[in-house]
């Protein structure tokens, strides 16, 4: 970002009411705290004095600019945390919108308040951060907003799906910013995937018309592993693929065809469970990208497109490699001994690799005449799923037994299938690798049980 917040507006020039005014500005624009503090000594009323046109305080100024140490040093004077400028923009706005993470951090924690709107659109710090991709901050706002008075008085759900004056939530910004990191998180952190602009019951854009316009394949293909609908229709009737063929974006409007293959969908059941391993729920989601992946090239490959990223960009992990690169060829999953194992399953302790296991998530179907969903079991053994984990692969004699059907110990673990239903309405997700990858086939061993 390189547009430096500067006090230096022609507006302020020829103006004489103070002859240090450019003098304070700029020190707190450029971090000067010596300055400052000699200022102030002479006239303490400096701390509350505004830029005249924008009328920014020295915090707006200095936490735009990322002046860590002016800012802190503002705060430790009992300067509000929230004062606004002309726009009615906090300084925490301001930091969210240049990527000052420190900032942001250290206003949060002197009780910034993250639920105030700017003057301009309606806008809160959340769709400051999402719009201008700053993860980091987008992840702070929305931690603080877990334990802060927001999660009480509004709750935490509400406050993710906030709407700025045009109908739009951070999710909406961010997808048509181009900005796919932010758009996980959001996703991640219960941000309505069908959210419309136009409010309950009428049309509007949703996230998916507005990544269209924007034609961020990163972002499209993150939302419609969310389950964004493809045939949802905006206020003019136009479903997301119209708008991406008006945008001339010819490889997103192939993937938004609604003739094209569907996505493989993210499980519903699993998306917001709380307490899912992190390193399980970061291999199964990786499995579900490179499956969709797959599926792309072969949409783009008939549309005549190609895919515009390097694939796996955003989702390799130094973490992950390191273990994929530990694995011999006894690691291979027996089911399509293509991939790693890295899912082990409990109590039985067999493993398979995060493809297999999404497979077996996505193929579990309720019994139509008992209207009860079958729990998943273990393709090997058939005992019910009671969790999965990451298979550890580096191999510690002094704790395990190298054999694959012994148990193995791990420290966290997830509920696959806490409460009955967790699983319904999986059936209703596509076929994994059906069209594409072609490598995975645990259909059969899956259906078995039903008949
Ligand atoms: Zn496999
Ligand atoms: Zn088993």
């Amino acid at each position: 970002m390189g547009q430096g917040l500067s006090c230096a507006s022609p507006h302020h020039h020829h103006h004489h009411h103070h002859h240090h005014q450019d003098g304070i500005f700029g020190a707190a624009q450029f971090g000067d705290l010596d300055t400052l503090k000699s200022e102030i000594e002479t006239d303490p009323s400096i701390l509350h004095r505004t830029s005249l046109y924008d009328r920014q305080s020295l915090l707006h100024l200095a936490a735009a600019n990322g002046q860590i140490e002016v800012v802190s040093w503002l705060l430790d004077r009992s300067v509000n945390p929230d004062v606004l400028n002309r726009h009615k923009q906090t300084p925490l706005m301001l930091a969210a919108m240049h990527g000052k993470i420190s900032c942001v951090e250290i206003l949060l924690h002197a009780g910034a308040n993250i639920l105030m709107f700017d003057s301009l659109r309606g806008r809160t710090c959340l769709h400051y951060a999402a719009y201008y991709g700053h993860s980091d901050c987008l992840q702070a706002v929305l931690s603080a907003a877990r334990t802060s008075h927001v999660a009480m008085s509004w709750g935490f759900a509400r406050f993710v799906n906030i709407r700025d004056g045009k109908g739009e939530t951070p999710l909406h910004l961010a997808a048509r910013q181009r900005q796919p990191e932010c758009v996980h998180i959001l996703l991640d952190s219960g941000s309505l995937v069908c959210a419309s602009t136009g409010g309950y019951g009428y049309p509007g854009s949703t996230p998916l018309h507005v990544a269209a316009r924007g034609g961020s394949l990163d972002c499209i293909r993150e939302l419609l592993a969310w389950g964004a609908d493809r045939l949802q229709r905006d206020a003019s009737g136009r479903i997301p693929y119209v708008v991406a063929l008006k945008y001339k974006h010819g490889a997103c409007a192939a993937l938004l065809n609604p003739s094209a293959a569907e996505p493989l969908v993210w499980p519903s059941p699993l998306k917001f469970i709380s307490d899912l391993n992190p390193e399980a729920k970061l291999l199964l989601e990786r499995a579900l990208m490179e499956a969709n992946r797959e599926r792309e090239k072969i949409i783009l490959k008939g549309s005549g497109y190609s895919i515009e990223s390097p694939s796996h960009s955003e989702t390799d992990s130094g973490a992950i490699d390191d273990t994929m690169s530990e694995a011999s060829d006894s690691e291979l999953c027996c089911i399509c001994f293509d991939q790693v194992c890295t899912i082990e399953v409990q109590e039985c302790g067999h493993r398979m690799c995060a493809h297999c296991t999404l497979a077996l998530c996505c193929h579990n179907k309720p019994n139509p005449t008992t209207a009860s969903v079958n729990p998943p079991v273990c393709p090997f053994c058939r005992s019910t799923i009671a969790r999965l984990v990451v298979a550890k692969l580096d191999i510690d004699a002094d704790d395990i037994d190298l054999s694959s059907s012994n148990p193995r110990k791990s420290r966290r673990s997830w509920n696959l299938s806490e409460g009955s239903s967790s699983f319904k309405g999986l059936s209703a997700f596509g076929k994994m690798g059906g069209r594409g990858s072609g490598r995975i086939s645990t259909e059969e061993l899956i259906d078995k049980p039903n008949e």
